[in-house]
Protein backbone atom coordinates (compact mmCIF):
# COMPACT_ATOMS: atom_id res chain seq x y z
CA UNK A 1 0.00 0.00 0.00
CA UNK A 2 1.23 3.13 -0.92
CA UNK A 3 0.26 5.63 1.57
CA UNK A 4 0.49 9.62 0.32
CA UNK A 5 0.36 12.17 3.10
CA UNK A 6 2.94 15.01 3.13
CA UNK A 7 5.41 16.39 6.01
CA UNK A 8 6.66 20.44 6.00
CA UNK A 9 8.44 21.93 8.40
CA UNK A 10 10.53 25.32 9.11
CA UNK A 11 13.27 26.53 11.13
CA UNK A 12 14.97 30.08 10.71
CA UNK A 13 13.79 33.88 11.14
CA UNK A 14 10.36 34.23 9.36
CA UNK A 15 7.13 33.31 10.85
CA UNK A 16 6.97 29.20 10.33
CA UNK A 17 3.43 28.89 9.74
CA UNK A 18 2.42 30.66 6.72
CA UNK A 19 6.15 28.69 5.44
CA UNK A 20 4.17 25.17 6.12
CA UNK A 21 1.00 25.84 5.17
CA UNK A 22 2.72 26.67 1.83
CA UNK A 23 4.80 23.91 1.51
CA UNK A 24 1.59 21.35 2.69
CA UNK A 25 -0.35 22.83 -0.35
CA UNK A 26 2.06 22.14 -2.68
CA UNK A 27 2.09 18.36 -1.14
CA UNK A 28 -2.04 18.29 -1.79
CA UNK A 29 -2.25 17.13 -4.91
CA UNK A 30 -0.68 13.48 -3.52
CA UNK A 31 -3.97 13.57 -1.46
CA UNK A 32 -4.91 13.50 2.17
CA UNK A 33 -8.26 13.66 4.31
CA UNK A 34 -7.08 16.08 7.01
CA UNK A 35 -4.03 18.68 7.81
CA UNK A 36 -2.56 19.72 11.15
CA UNK A 37 0.27 21.88 11.92
CA UNK A 38 2.56 22.82 15.62
CA UNK A 39 4.41 26.10 15.94
CA UNK A 40 6.70 26.64 18.97
CA UNK A 41 6.08 30.23 20.36
CA UNK A 42 9.17 31.74 21.87
CA UNK A 43 7.16 34.79 23.78
CA UNK A 44 5.30 31.92 25.25
CA UNK A 45 7.98 29.00 24.84
CA UNK A 46 4.66 26.86 24.53
CA UNK A 47 3.72 24.62 21.14
CA UNK A 48 0.25 25.87 20.27
CA UNK A 49 -1.09 22.75 17.77
CA UNK A 50 -4.10 23.03 15.55
CA UNK A 51 -5.69 20.59 13.22
CA UNK A 52 -8.55 20.39 10.83
CA UNK A 53 -10.25 17.40 8.88
CA UNK A 54 -10.94 17.81 5.30
CA UNK A 55 -8.96 20.42 3.51
CA UNK A 56 -6.18 22.11 3.79
CA UNK A 57 -8.32 25.24 3.09
CA UNK A 58 -10.05 24.62 6.40
CA UNK A 59 -6.52 24.64 8.49
CA UNK A 60 -5.12 27.73 6.72
CA UNK A 61 -8.84 29.56 7.70
CA UNK A 62 -8.84 28.03 11.21
CA UNK A 63 -4.75 29.71 11.62
CA UNK A 64 -5.62 32.72 9.76
CA UNK A 65 -3.12 32.53 7.36
CA UNK A 66 -0.71 31.14 9.63
CA UNK A 67 -0.98 34.46 11.88
CA UNK A 68 -2.72 32.72 14.69
CA UNK A 69 0.09 30.21 15.51
CA UNK A 70 3.32 32.97 16.09
CA UNK A 71 6.50 31.15 16.25
CA UNK A 72 9.77 30.63 13.93
CA UNK A 73 9.88 26.95 13.90
CA UNK A 74 6.75 24.47 13.20
CA UNK A 75 6.17 21.40 11.54
CA UNK A 76 3.37 20.39 9.06
CA UNK A 77 1.13 17.65 7.98
CA UNK A 78 -1.59 16.64 5.49
CA UNK A 79 -2.69 12.92 6.75
CA UNK A 80 -4.06 9.97 4.68
CA UNK A 81 -5.66 7.62 7.46
CA UNK A 82 -4.92 4.04 7.99
CA UNK A 83 -5.61 3.81 11.55
CA UNK A 84 -8.64 5.56 13.18
CA UNK A 85 -11.28 7.51 11.34
CA UNK A 86 -11.30 11.01 9.79
CA UNK A 87 -11.27 13.45 12.89
CA UNK A 88 -9.63 16.25 14.76
CA UNK A 89 -8.37 14.23 17.43
CA UNK A 90 -6.45 11.49 14.65
CA UNK A 91 -5.09 14.23 12.84
CA UNK A 92 -1.71 14.96 13.45
CA UNK A 93 0.73 16.50 14.98
CA UNK A 94 0.17 14.31 17.79
CA UNK A 95 1.51 15.73 22.03
CA UNK A 96 2.74 13.98 24.44
CA UNK A 97 4.24 16.41 27.34
CA UNK A 98 6.98 18.56 25.97
CA UNK A 99 7.03 16.73 22.27
CA UNK A 100 4.83 16.68 19.52
CA UNK A 101 5.03 14.62 16.67
CA UNK A 102 3.91 13.90 12.76
CA UNK A 103 3.95 10.24 11.54
CA UNK A 104 3.53 9.22 7.63
CA UNK A 105 3.38 5.20 6.93
CA UNK A 106 2.19 2.72 9.79
CA UNK A 107 3.35 1.04 13.04
CA UNK A 108 2.63 -2.57 12.84
CA UNK A 109 3.42 -3.19 16.33
CA UNK A 110 1.74 -0.72 18.20
CA UNK A 111 -1.04 -2.62 19.86
CA UNK A 112 1.93 -4.39 21.80
CA UNK A 113 3.40 -1.08 22.42
CA UNK A 114 0.05 0.60 23.46
CA UNK A 115 -0.66 -2.45 26.10
CA UNK A 116 2.84 -1.15 27.38
CA UNK A 117 2.25 2.43 27.72
CA UNK A 118 -0.92 1.36 28.97
CA UNK A 119 0.55 -0.22 32.07
CA UNK A 120 2.67 2.96 32.10
CA UNK A 121 -0.01 4.82 32.91
CA UNK A 122 -0.20 6.67 29.57
CA UNK A 123 -3.97 7.04 28.64
CA UNK A 124 -4.93 7.56 24.69
CA UNK A 125 -6.88 10.81 22.54
CA UNK A 126 -6.34 9.10 19.50
CA UNK A 127 -7.13 6.04 17.68
CA UNK A 128 -3.86 6.42 15.71
CA UNK A 129 -1.05 3.89 15.38
CA UNK A 130 1.10 7.33 15.39
CA UNK A 131 0.22 8.15 19.32
CA UNK A 132 1.94 5.24 20.71
CA UNK A 133 5.21 6.65 18.78
CA UNK A 134 5.20 10.13 20.38
CA UNK A 135 4.19 8.48 23.99
CA UNK A 136 7.28 6.18 23.42
CA UNK A 137 9.26 9.46 22.77
CA UNK A 138 7.82 11.12 25.41
CA UNK A 139 8.44 8.16 28.10
CA UNK A 140 12.32 7.46 26.95
CA UNK A 141 12.96 11.07 26.81
CA UNK A 142 11.58 11.65 30.86
CA UNK A 143 12.77 8.18 31.86
CA UNK A 144 16.89 8.75 30.63
CA UNK A 145 16.78 12.52 30.65
CA UNK A 146 19.22 12.22 28.05
CA UNK A 147 17.67 14.47 25.16
CA UNK A 148 15.54 13.98 22.03
CA UNK A 149 18.23 12.59 19.91
CA UNK A 150 18.76 9.14 22.63
CA UNK A 151 14.97 9.05 23.23
CA UNK A 152 14.30 9.14 19.61
CA UNK A 153 16.94 6.18 18.67
CA UNK A 154 15.52 4.21 22.06
CA UNK A 155 11.99 4.97 20.41
CA UNK A 156 13.46 3.59 16.99
CA UNK A 157 14.50 0.02 18.74
CA UNK A 158 11.01 -0.68 19.46
CA UNK A 159 9.08 0.65 16.74
CA UNK A 160 8.30 -1.92 13.60
CA UNK A 161 6.69 -0.77 10.34
CA UNK A 162 6.70 2.01 7.76
CA UNK A 163 7.56 5.43 8.81
CA UNK A 164 8.99 8.86 8.45
CA UNK A 165 8.90 10.84 11.49
CA UNK A 166 8.75 14.96 12.38
CA UNK A 167 9.45 15.77 15.81
CA UNK A 168 9.66 19.28 17.97
CA UNK A 169 11.07 19.12 21.96
CA UNK A 170 9.77 22.42 23.54
CA UNK A 171 12.71 22.35 25.41
CA UNK A 172 14.61 22.15 22.23
CA UNK A 173 13.82 25.83 20.34
CA UNK A 174 14.32 26.13 16.68
CA UNK A 175 15.28 22.63 16.69
CA UNK A 176 12.98 20.14 14.43
N1 LIG B 1 -0.92 5.75 10.16
C1 LIG B 1 -1.02 7.12 10.50
C2 LIG B 1 -2.46 7.52 10.75
O1 LIG B 1 -3.38 6.84 10.37
C3 LIG B 1 -0.37 8.05 9.45
C4 LIG B 1 -1.04 7.97 8.11
C5 LIG B 1 -0.31 8.84 7.09
O2 LIG B 1 0.74 8.39 6.56
O3 LIG B 1 -0.81 9.94 6.80
O4 LIG B 1 -2.70 8.52 11.37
Amino acid sequence: ENIMCGIAGYIGKQQAAPIILDGLSKLEYRGYDSAGIAVRNEATDKIAIVKAKGRLKTLIEKTDGGSAVPGTCGIGHTRWATHGGVTNANAHPHKSGNVALIHNGIIENYAELKDKLLKHGYTFYSETDTEVVIKLVDYYYRKYNLGPVDAIAKTMVRVRGSYALELMFRDYPGEI
